[in-house]
């Protein structure tokens, strides 16, 4: 029986792991090692007790006695705090979903790595912050890192055998978010509650906003770059309002093979849990005639700076994607906060890019943990309202 963990389970992208998998068969199919959350003990408590988990552990230690009440008398070990996170990651699973958000899943990822398995990585901050560093170790470790979010699971399936050499260029659709179809002068206004909305996928609140501001889409950028080693010019991005056509790959001998489904998660998650063989999946399939046409178009970067910020992230290389990350990840915590407009996030992550330039080794790709954490620390507090 293969043993699996999820980091992030009370999440969007764990709950819909969580859903597959029980779906599956729940404990009868899998052996479940770790799950983990945040304050949502209860919700946590619930689902281990569903799939029989070795251990369940929430990311904050003063919620230990309410989770260990909640799994009272169920057999699964209660546990709390970073020092537990990173325990329960070292633990040996065939499979691991990282589905936490922000870099706080990059100590998590690596410890999985180090141990082998397959590590489904939804988890696109651990990648944009710390690409090499995550590639490198899973070699030690004889692990495999296998794409969830949507547009990589995308590119990963059209590209199917085809060597990346022969590959003319790749393209991801964004929906355009919340504010798509918004005049440009609107957006200074934007509140946080209308950017937390999203016209076609039901996601956690962070990438919701970066769905609305294209921060997500940039951060997917340099994901694929990460990802795929494609240069940034060999990787285009197109508004696709309907999010069906998730990515699509145009090969040097001009051939396209895209990628469509309809805009649900289980696709991607269930994909990277089934590879290499495709299983059956409990989910509804695409339905072309009902969605009746498809639609693209070119991003305009005045409304969406972040997407010209990801190709100079990708042309600087060495510190600039951990700067970006952790850059992107203090505005918005500032924009939710209210310390500051909408569209004062680019530019706040531009001047921190431009600031933190000019630091030493910031040509030098961050080689291990603490350099990342320490260039990630630098960058939010250069880049705080
Ligand atoms: P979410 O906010 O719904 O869930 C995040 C999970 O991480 C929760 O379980 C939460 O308890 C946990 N968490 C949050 N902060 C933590 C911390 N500091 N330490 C430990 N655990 C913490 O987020 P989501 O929408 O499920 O996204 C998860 C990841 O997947 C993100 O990296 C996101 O970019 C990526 N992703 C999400 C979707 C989607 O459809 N939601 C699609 C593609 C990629
Ligand atoms: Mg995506």
């Amino acid at each position: 029986m293969r043993s699996i963990s999820i980091f992030g389970a009370t999440g969007s992208v764990g709950e819909s792991g969580f859903d597959l998998l029980m779906r599956a068969g729940g404990p009868q199919a899998y052996r479940t090692v770790a799950l983990t959350g945040g304050r949502n003990v209860a919700r946590l408590a619930q689902m281990a007790r569903a799939l029989q988990a070795e251990i369940a552990v929430t990311a904050h230690e003063e919620e230990l006695p309410a989770l260990r009440d909640a799994l009272a008398g169920s057999g699964v070990q209660a546990a709390a705090g970073t020092a537990a996170l990173i325990e329960a990651a070292a633990r040996p699973a065939d499979w691991t979903l990282s589905a936490i958000v922000g870099s706080a899943g990059l100590a998590p990822g690596l410890t999985a790595l180090r141990r082998g398995g397959t590590l489904a990585l939804a988890n696109k901050e651990s990648l944009v912050c710390a690409g090499a560093l995550l590639h490198g170790v899973a070699q030690i470790g004889g692990a495999r890192i296998l794409p969830v979010d949507s547009e990589h699971s995308a590119i990963f399936q059209s590209l199917g055998a085809e060597n990346i050499e022969n590959v003319e260029h790749v393209t991801i659709t964004a929906s355009g978010g919340a504010f798509r179809d918004w005049p440009v002068e609107r957006l200074a206004a934007a509140t946080v509650a209308e950017a937390s909305t999203h016209p076609n996928w039901q996601m956690g609140q962070r990438i919701t906003i970066d769905s609305a501001s294209m921060f997500n889409k940039a951060m997917e950028v340099i994901e694929t770059h990460e990802f795929f080693g494609l240069s940034a010019d060999k990787i285009k991005v197109l508004v696709h309002p309907e999010s069906i056509l998730h990515a699509m790959v145009t090969h040097k001998d001009g051939g396209t093979i895209a990628h469509l489904g309809p805009p649900d998660m289980r696709h991607a998650i269930g994909y990277a849990l089934n590879w290499p063989h495709r299983q059956p999946l409990p989910l509804p399939v695409l339905d072309l005639a009902a969605a009746g046409s498809l639609n693209f178009r070119q991003p305009d970067e005045n409304r969406w700076p972040a997407l010209r910020l990801a190709r100079e992230v990708i042309a600087a290389g060495g510190a600039a994607g951990t700067v970006f990350n952790a850059a992107k990840e203090q505005a918005l915590d500032d924009f939710i906060a209210g310390r500051i407009a909408f569209t004062e996030m680019a530019p706040r992550v531009e001047a921190t890019l431009d600031r933190m330039a000019g630091e030493p080794h910031f040509g030098d790709e961050p080689g291990d943990l603490p350099t990342v954490l320490d260039w990630d620390r630098a960058s939010r507090k250069a880049s705080a309202a």
